[in-house]
């Protein structure tokens, strides 16, 4: 599946757990507190298929779902640019020193694999946004 596919389908899951979860009139605090690791995983089993192996993306103690992916994720499905023989799909917009750029034969995408800025509850709550395409708005490029 590409990133498009991808946005467009993970939105649409963001999107019925949030409004579920508005109707209940929790606070943003508490719907953010809803998509910890811990709670996704007992609750929303679909959201995401690490949950059915209590595998988390990222080794932390508490890892929050709400952003995933990331706003400094960026990305073209064509290509961004060329690269010598390569051709470059997704970079990290803010060069963060714990991301790296994967190649994987002609291609080349960011591998966010050691980071954990989108993950942490300080960062979602100063960032948060009820629409998860807001949050990602700029990262489709
Ligand atoms: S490296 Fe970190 S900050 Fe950069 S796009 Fe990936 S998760 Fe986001």
């Amino acid at each position: 599946m590409g990133y498009s596919e991808w946005f467009k389908q993970h939105a649409q899951k963001h999107k019925n757990i949030v409004e579920k979860l508005r109707k209940r009139n929790l606070s943003k605090e508490q719907i953010v507190e809803y998509f910890d690791f811990e709670s996704m995983k007992k609750e929303e089993e679909d959201f995401c298929p690490l949950y059915a192996k209590d595998k988390k993306c990222h080794n932390i103690d508490s890892l929050n779902c709400y952003m995933c992916a990331c706003p400094n994720f960026r990305f073209d499905d064509d290509g961004v640019k060329k690269l010598e023989d390569k051709t470059l799909f997704s970079f990290c917009a803010i060069n963060s020193k714990d991301g790296k750029a994967g190649v994987y034969g002609v291609k080349i995408h960011q591998n966010c694999s050691l980071c954990s800025v989108p993950h942490t509850k300080e960062y979602v709550l100063e960032h948060f946004e009820y629409e998860w395409t807001k949050m990602m708005q700029k990262c489709k490029l």
